[in-house]
């Protein structure tokens, strides 16, 4: 067993299964939810029976300089509340890794924080020069659908343009250069 106490390379609330080295020499890692019941989405009550299990395959943060590849096992459950019209359903991974995503929660706060700093195209070179690896248009999307959170009207912005596609698609960011953050987009 790998370590996955404190200093653990996976996000809180997985554990490591499995530890190998794929031949680009990237880290795989198999892991599973460190949880033994999930809620389900249809009536919130909490199960632990399993129906089945299935893999997920999203990235993460790297790891001592390394690109880190998840297989993530994760299980669907049965409800057990009779008046519940779910009768089956995928355990959720809230914090960790979203529904669908490809990437952890946390590879994805720190690709779209590159994004907002560096821009599409030379975001992705820097996220490639720092293991992370993820391409200028997939940033861009990341940025667009960021939550703007407590929305406050800025005093002083900052409006810069982009070029989704060069020459052919631009975009307009509207930056609040006090709070130093995104408040508006367009394109
Ligand atoms: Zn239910």
């Amino acid at each position: 067993m790998f370590q996955t106490s404190a200093g653990s390379p996976v996000p809180e609330g997985l554990t490591i299964v499995r530890r190998s080295d794929t031949a680009q020499g990237e880290l795989h890692l198999t892991v599973k939810p460190v949880q033994r019941s999930s809620a389900c989405p249809g009536c919130a009550r909490r199960s632990s029976r399993i129906h089945s299990h299935y893999e997920r395959r999203p990235r993460d943060l790297p790891w001592h300089g390394r690109i880190v590849r998840m297989t993530l096992r994760v299980r669907r459950f049965r409800c057990g509340t009779p008046a519940c019209k779910v009768r089956i359903f995928a355990e959720r991974l809230p914090g960790v890794v979203a529904s669908r995503a490809q990437r952890s929660v946390r590879l994805a706060d720190s690709q779209r924080a590159i994004g907002l700093a560096a821009g599409g195209e030379p975001g992705s070179r820097l996220a490639h020069r720092l293991a992370m690896p993820v391409s200028g248009d997939s940033l861009l999307r990341m940025i667009r659908s960021a939550p703007v959170p407590d929305f406050i009207a800025p005093t002083i912005v900052g409006i810069d343009d982009w070029a989704w596609r060069r020459g052919q698609r631009y975009g307009t960011i509207i930056c609040d250069l006090e709070r130093n953050r995104v408040c508006g987009f367009a394109s």
